[in-house]
């Protein structure tokens, strides 16, 4: 088989599918797409929210309380709180709908979705964690997202094997650690981005096992290091006391330092550790994948995915949210933790062989199914047996096929397409698609995504971001009943005693903005997951990169890989 260039049915760019990819589909008995990557990536993205959350009514019979939710308390969705969705008092197939021939299979979901209650949170096995979403085995965890196995963590988004960790971005097994983005196996780090290995340092950028470094870049194997001039330990103790990291104002005249001393540091075109054959960025230990992010040890045969850890083979178009044991998934968002055969989904966990289906726990050989826990054999939430299953599930694939759905914009959806994005219980910028590919009111309303302005609550400020102590030190107990306004946003925000304890414990100054406006600021400083050409600072070689030109703010020193070791190692 040839490769064939396509034609998007959604943004009308023109994208390639390779003889393997062909392969992969046919393996999977799924037409091959119509969408081009990046649209798929959209679309999927569009059908998870991660950190834009609500206050709505329990619909759970018995329960008055308010819950803290994904779904907006506008959207047509029912909600229960965890304990019940959780419980046995209830069975999602008392709301199966018979499958109905002579309408479009998404319509008949959508309807579906406005029936059956909800999760109000994305959460399987949990402890103790509180307003945390798309999660899995989290322990004693608060507003974190996109994490699991993770303990004693605040504020974080992709978050895996954490502890003691706040306010930190994409993070791979970090403990007592604060504000950094895309660090890994580090503790007391702070403030650093794109570390690995590293101990008791402040605002390093690509440094491996360095201890007592501030203000460092691409560094290896070094102590009491500031910007890059090696010091004594009296000497470094001396200097990092001068510069009163205890303090916001301390902390903000090294953030602007490190910002420039990061544009003036090299970087690797690509931020690939020990692969072979790989084609992505911010992967490690993987083998043969291509247009692949953000993903720790052992993808395997895998095409445009991002967001995972630890084992993912034969799988395309998956995440955020994949890996921990998953094989032979396709278009999937949220579909990692010991999954297999996952097709065209979103949000299924220690599942198989699920088509078209939202929020599954532990099921198996369910098609268009919605907020389950241990069912197989079931068809729009109606149980079946195995053997009408099987007979019905072809069928419903042939219909899909010769009646398709058609949105708004009149794009076709038959079998092999993801849910349409105008299907989905989330306003574009609830979800992550805002995040990754971010539009304003009007861009969203031309491409068809549906918008939501944030209206704030009703709160009284009781003090300023700008006039918060400038020192932990002068900090006391009282700010814990303080509603603080966000410097940037206006957002009231608090302070938790844990987090206070925290920033006591490290000597760091309290945050004067709102923890939605610090996720903000920490995804600014990761690079789009888009790849594109560029040349070798040195002229040798073009290369692959995820850095914007130069001209569009991206830094000079972009390098190939062979110059990248000759000059940093
Ligand atoms: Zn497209
Ligand atoms: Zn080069």
């Amino acid at each position: 088989m040839k490769s064939e260039t396509k034609t998007c049915q959604n943004c009308k760019s023109s994208f390639v599918i390779e003889p393997e990819d062909f392969n992969f589909y046919e393996k999977i008995k799924i037409p091959p797409p119509t969408w081009c990557p990046e649209c798929r990536m959209i679309r999927r993205l569009v059908w998870r929210n991660e950190h834009s959350l609500f206050k709505r009514s329990n619909s759970a019979p018995g329960k008055k309380e308010t819950l803290i939710s994904v779904y907006h308390p506008e959207e047509n969705i029912i909600t229960y709180d965890r304990e019940t969705w959780w419980g046995d008092s209830w069975d999602p197939c008392n709301y199966g709908q018979d499958y109905d021939l002579s309408r479009p299979f998404f319509e008949q979901f959508r309807e579906l979705l406005e029936r059956v209650p909800h999760m109000p949170l994305f959460d399987s096995k949990s402890i103790n964690s509180r307003f945390c979403n798309v999660v899995v085995e989290q322990k004693n965890c608060y507003l974190t997202s996109a994490a699991w196995r993770s303990e004693d963590c605040m504020y974080c988004n992709r978050l895996w094997h954490g502890k003691f960790t706040h306010d930190s971005y994409t993070s791979f097994a970090t403990e007592f650690c604060y504000e950094n983005v895309y660090c890994s196996d580090s503790s007391r780090l702070f403030f650093s981005r794109e570390s690995e290995g590293c101990l008791d340092s402040y605002f390093l950028y690509d440094c491996r096992n360095c201890s007592n470094c501030i203000l460092c870049t691409n560094l290896r194997h070094k102590s009491y290091c500031i910007e890059n001039v090696q010091y004594s330990k009296e000497e470094y103790e001396i200097k990092k006391k001068s510069m009163a990291l205890d303090t916001r104002s301390g902390i903000k005249r090294a953030r602007k330092r490190f910002e420039q001393l990061w544009r003036d540091a090299f970087h690797k075109h690509l931020k690939l550790t020990n692969n072979v054959n790989v084609v992505g960025d911010q992967v490690s230990n993987s083998r043969n994948c291509f247009s692949i992010f953000d993903f720790r040890d052992e993808a395997e045969n895998v095409k445009y995915a991002c967001w995972g850890a630890h084992g993912l083979k034969d799988a395309y178009d998956v995440g955020p949210g994949c890996g921990d044991g998953c094989e032979l998934n396709y278009e999937g968002i949220s579909v990692g933790v010991q999954n297999s055969q996952i097709f065209l989904s979103a949000t299924v966990w220690y599942s198989r062989e699920i088509f078209y289906s939202f929020m599954m726990n532990n099921c198996s050989h369910c098609f268009g199914c919605a907020q389950m826990n241990g069912k197989q054999y079931c068809i729009l939430n109606k149980q079946y047996t195995k053997v009408e299953y099987e007979k019905m599930v072809p069928k419903i694939i042939e219909h899909m096929k010769n009646l398709p759905y058609t949105d708004k914009q009149d794009k076709i959806y038959k079998f092999g397409e993801f849910f349409p994005s105008e299907l989905s219980p989330f306003a574009y910028n609830e979800t992550v698609a805002q995040d990754y590919f971010p539009l304003d009111r009007d861009m969203a309303a031309a491409k068809g995504f549906r918008w939501r302005e944030y209206v704030p609550g009703k709160y009284n400020i009781t003090i300023l971001g700008k006039d918060l102590p400038d020192s932990i030190s002068e900090v006391s107990d009282s700010i814990l009943n303080e509603v603080i306004e966000c410097e940037i946003t206006k957002k009231p925000f608090q302070i938790t005693e844990q987090e206070l304890s925290f920033y006591r414990r490290f000597d760091l100054p309290l945050p004067s903005i709102h923890p939605d406006e610090r996720h903000n600021q920490r995804l600014k400083l990761r690079n789009p997951m888009i790849l594109r050409k560029r040349q070798c600072y040195f002229g040798d070689k073009e290369v692959f990169t995820t850095y914007l030109p130069e001209s569009e703010g991206g830094p000079k020193k972009v390098v190939c890989a062979e110059h990248y070791n000759k000059e940093v190692y």
